[in-house]
């Protein structure tokens, strides 16, 4: 997806600061963070949103929540995490690119809504 934000964070066409990466999957820090760790974990093949995820592709999203606790660690998350995905506009989201916010580092409010 050459016009897509991420796709190019995965290309190297956009500077991130990364937290882990792997063959498959490429985490870095939100630039506008919302919390003291929120990092931006992703497929490197391109899926829009959590509407993307299908039979055929759906074990990177495995792969992708193996990794979370590893990230979540390294981050010294030890009491505890959020993780958030957006999908559409009535959830906020804004990157077309599947993304889980890994957010943590404080005590989070408790509104999901
Ligand atoms: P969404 O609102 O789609 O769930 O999340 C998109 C996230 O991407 C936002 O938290 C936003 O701050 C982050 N973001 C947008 N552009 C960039 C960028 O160029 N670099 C990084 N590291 N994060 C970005
Ligand atoms: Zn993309």
């Amino acid at each position: 997806m050459s016009d897509c934000l991420f796709c190019k964070i995965i290309a190297g066409e956009i500077p991130s600061t990364k937290v882990y990466e792997d063959d498959s999957v490429l985490a870095f820090r939100d630039i506008a963070p919302q919390a003291p760790c929120h990092v931006l974990v992703i497929p490197k093949r391109h899926i829009a949103d959590v509407n993307g995820i299908t039979a055929e592709n759906s074990a990177i999203v495995a792969h992708i929540f193996q990794v979370i606790p590893q990230i979540a660690k390294a981050e010294g998350l030890e009491n505890g995490y959020r993780v958030v995905s957006n999908c559409g506009s009535d959830a906020g989201q804004t990157v077309q690119h599947l993304h889980f916010h890994i957010l943590g580092g404080k005590q989070l409010a408790l509104e999901m809504a």
